[in-house]
């Protein structure tokens, strides 16, 4: 593969046009031309300089494969890279604005039990520009601008992959994205959700990106965490949360954690209370959602009846909490569902999603 133009800051786009010695003004165009979604042979800059871009890097290192459009509206996109790999991401629509949910990994090593995106292992890390090239790919299929009227409003790391599996690639993607120069995107509309990577966290913490800090916790003690996410083997539920105290010193967000409420696993009133134990007076909001069943793993989904039972009582608790409503689910909404199923269908016949 070439290099990825995409990865490089509006400060490298500079020193990248001088040394090509063209005038200043061209790092404008080129920034623009990229975060507005153009391949290498639209940009709109000279013809030599085109040509001599073409030599290093990629001319579409993100290209839409595929769109799916559930009922509700959202819709879930297949990206191939350049060397054929294949990523998913999604685009929901709310009132107050669209959140696309990119990957940051093809595959994953996480091997968290009711997940699909980690059912192949880990293929590849993505580059800060792969990141940045599902955004710009969706916001110019969707007609949006640069820095008014963007049909990408928020965006959430919550697609396929371990963002702190991927450190720098990651870093380098929010440093770009929220780049005033760049994309220009607030880093309050931005949400990363981790499976709790404590040391990562706590080098996060010291970045001092104040976006949405969130982790999959899912337990509620180390050994019923470990049941279905091995990552509990290596860090602890207590550092975890001492990482996220830091993340809030350091950039004074709340932090919000992700609960997929699994039949006969997490699902219980005792579940419920003792996840009020652990984060009573903690800045922290907890986001529960059902399990969304994935047809590979045997893991069943609490019913709608207890989820809003465990709701109430962390409610009740004078926990901040919230049962998100999923979407897309006639789509195969849930992570790696839409690639798993195509490299599927690639061996026989249509994608079922
Ligand atoms: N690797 C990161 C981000 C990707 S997953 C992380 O683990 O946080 C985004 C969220 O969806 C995580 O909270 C993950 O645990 C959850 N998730 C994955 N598969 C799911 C499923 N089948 N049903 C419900 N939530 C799921």
């Amino acid at each position: 593969m070439k290099d990825i133009l995409l990865d490089k800051s509006y400060a490298e786009l500079c020193a990248l046009v001088a040394e090509a010695g063209e005038k200043p003004f061209r790092a404008r165009q080129l920034s623009e031309g990229l975060l507005h979604g153009k391949k290498l042979s639209e940009l709109p800059v000279s013809s030599a300089l085109r040509a001599r871009l073409a030599e290093q890097f990629e001319e579409e290192p993100v290209r839409i494969e595929r769109v799916f459009t559930a009922r509700d509206g959202t819709q879930k996109f297949l990206f191939a890279l350049a060397d054929g790999n294949l990523i998913e991401g999604v685009l929901m629509k709310y009132k107050y604005g669209n959140t696309q949910c990119v990957s940051t990994q093809v595959g994953c090593r996480m091997g968290c039990k009711f997940c699909a995106s980690t059912l192949g292992g880990l293929v590849r890390n993505l580059t800060a520009g792969e990141i940045l090239g599902q955004i710009v790919a969706v916001n110019r299929l969707a007609g949006g601008g640069l820095k008014e009227k963007r049909a990408v409003t928020n965006v959430v790391l919550m697609g396929s992959g371990e963002p702190f599996d991927n450190y720098e690639n990651v870093v380098r993607f929010l440093r770009n994205v929220t780049d005033g120069e760049g994309f220009g995107m607030s880093a309050r509309n931005i949400s990363l959700s981790t499976c709790g990577l404590a040391d990562k966290m706590r080098r996060f913490a010291e970045e001092g990106i104040p976006l949405n800090l969130t982790v999959s916790l899912h337990a509620v003690t180390d050994a019923e965490r470990a049941r279905t996410m091995p990552v509990a083997n290596a860090f602890s539920i207590r550092e975890i949360l001492d990482a996220c105290t830091l993340y809030f010193e350091r950039t004074g967000r709340r932090y919000i954690f992700e609960y997929s409420l699994i039949a006969g696993e997490n699902a219980d009133m005792v579940h419920a209370d003792a996840l009020a134990d652990l984060l009573r007076g903690r800045p922290c909001h907890v986001n529960l959602i059902r399990l969304n069943a994935v047809k590979e793993r045997s893991l069943r989904a609490a019913d709608e009846r207890m989820a809003q039972a465990f709701l109430k009582r962390l409610l009740s608790r004078g926990i901040s909490a919230t049962l998100r409503r999923s979407m897309g689910s006639d789509i195969g909404g849930a992570c790696g569902q839409l690639r798993a199923s195509y490299l599927e269908s690639k061996k026989s016949g249509e994608p079922k999603a």
